[in-house]
């Protein structure tokens, strides 16, 4: 994908639960290259709209596309496998294991391996790439120090980082992010901020919901606000902190 293209266009994306519209016809556009921020009150449709895109929830109507590909109607898998890959936003990962297993588990989705099997009985030659791969992306984004201590051991801020880690382990273009700052503290926040511009400048596109606008504002290069499933407002930081819709919007959130 060419720099400044559209990585992920999303078109007319419409999730109806029973009894509510959680995303209410979405067209938006991720250009390659950027950093994206998805932003809007609590209830919004944000993470409903990642597990959209993800294959996580299907579309009541609409097309994904992604690099290319109609994407919308496949399964995380298969969508995984285009090179799309995310985080959520409560962490989900294996507490006793260490941080190098974790992150293992992210690579052998790159390796087409299921994941039980490959955690149980891997190819002697598998695990050896599979733990290089891991280690390569520890060292990326600066674990390499607690590398061998339970996952659940670490502060947040870590575990955060941990999960982005295990993330780029499947080899992402596209990376989604559901509110990883949120509970740090501000020395983390300073770091994973810092990561994240890092793996921008190495040519990653980022597409990130974030609760702590002073975290996203500056990080981001566009916004798009979703209010009650729709969105209401998109441009650069500055022009989105100074939009009407968007300040009334958040009264009362
Ligand atoms: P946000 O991430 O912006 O806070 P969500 O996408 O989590 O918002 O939720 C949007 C709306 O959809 C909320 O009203 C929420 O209660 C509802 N919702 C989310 N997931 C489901 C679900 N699986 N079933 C029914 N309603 C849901
Ligand atoms: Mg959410």
């Amino acid at each position: 994908p060419s720099a400044g293209g559209d990585l992920l266009v999303v078109d007319s994306a419409l999730k109806q639960f029973p009894g509510l519209v959680a995303v209410s016809s979405i067209s938006l556009k991720v250009r390659t290259g950027e950093i994206l921020g998805l932003i809007g009150p609590n209830g919004a449709g944000k993470s409903t709209l990642f597990n959209l895109i993800s294959g996580t929830l299907h579309l009541t109507s609409g097309t994904i596309t992604f690099d290319g590909q109609v994407i919308s109607g496949r399964t995380p898998r298969q969508i995984g496998d285009c090179g799309l890959a995310r985080t959520f936003q409560h962490v989900k990962m294996m507490p006793n294991r260490s941080v190098l297993e974790n992150v293992m588990l992210g690579a052998h989705r790159r390796a087409h391996v299921g994941v039980l099997a490959s955690c149980l009985h891997m190819e002697r030659r598998e695990e050896t790439a599979i733990r290089a791969e891991a280690i390569r992306q520890i060292r990326r984004v600066g674990l390499e120090d607690v590398m061998m201590q339970p996952a659940g051991s670490l502060p947040l801020g870590k575990q955060r980082i941990l999960e982005i880690a295990r993330a780029l382990a499947a080899d992402p273009i596209l990376l989604l992010l559901d509110e990883p700052a949120a509970g740090l503290r501000l020395p983390e926040k300073k770091l994973l901020y810092k990561l994240l511009r890092q793996l921008r400048a190495e040519g990653l596109t980022i597409l990130i919901v974030e609760h702590d606008m002073d975290f996203v504002m500056s990080l981001v290069d566009r916004l798009v606000v979703m209010s009650f499933g729709q969105l209401i407002c998109e441009g650069d930081p500055a022009k989105v902190q100074g939009d009407q819709r968007v300040v009334e919007a958040y009264l009362g959130d």
